[in-house]
């Protein structure tokens, strides 16, 4: 049996995201968002992000764009562009932990995730960077991800899964996966384990090298 992270990525989404929240509270279930900052900086998705808060769920930075991955982002400003402009916007309806969660290739783990710029930037800001243990693949297969996803519940004790509400028919399935995950005996967490954080409160944990370019 598992405790599980429940985290939704690149959103939040007009549709999609008020869906995921419904589906949460239904549950009594509170979840991670980790947004785009070129959503924040909509109005719509600003509000959104609101709601996400007031509904008790947390929220994390994900990048501005979610173009290209930290490790393999040529551009000198990248940091400046991607991570503090969102932060920026998060610091505006967010004041709890403040989490980062690098992107990159389909939740491949690698030194693609972060550059060296970016660890001292969260360093500086007291980031806690934030990764996962299963991508069950929601954007692949709208339907099939249930199955993956509880397979991974099954397989670890702390289980960090890597959703996305911005995919309109994979969120149609979050019911029955919270129902399914409850009925075989695992629980919800908003624990992080340890393996999933190379940076704590900005403080460089063993095991980041492998996360970040050289
Ligand atoms: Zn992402």
């Amino acid at each position: 049996m598992s405790a599980v992270h429940l985290t939704f990525d690149n959103g939040p989404h007009p549709e999609v995201t008020p869906r995921v929240l419904e589906v949460l509270g239904r549950h009594g279930v509170s979840a991670t968002f980790f947004v785009l900052g070129q959503h924040l900086a909509e109005p719509w998705g600003m509000s959104l992000a609101h709601q996400i808060r007031d509904a008790g769920h947390r929220l994390g930075n994900h990048s501005f764009t979610h173009q290209t991955p930290l490790g393999e982002d040529p551009r000198p400003d990248a940091v400046a562009l991607e991570l503090a402009r969102t932060q920026a916007l998060l610091d505006q309806v967010w004041s709890g932990p403040r989490w980062f969660r690098p992107f990159g290739g389909g939740g491949v783990l690698g030194p693609h995730l972060l550059s060296p710029a970016a660890v001292e930037w969260l360093k500086t800001e007291r980031m806690t960077c934030v990764l996962w243990t299963s991508v069950p693949g929601d954007w692949l297969d709208a339907a099939g991800w249930v199955d993956k996803a509880l397979a991974d519940a099954e397989a670890q004790p702390t289980d960090v899964v890597v959703l996305h509400d911005v995919l309109e028919e994979a969120s149609l399935h979050l019911d029955r996966f919270l129902d399914a995950l409850v009925a075989r005996g695992h629980t919800f967490t908003a624990a992080l384990p340890p393996a999933c954080l190379p940076i704590v409160d900005g403080v460089t944990q063993p095991g980041l090298r492998s996360f970040v370019a050289s």
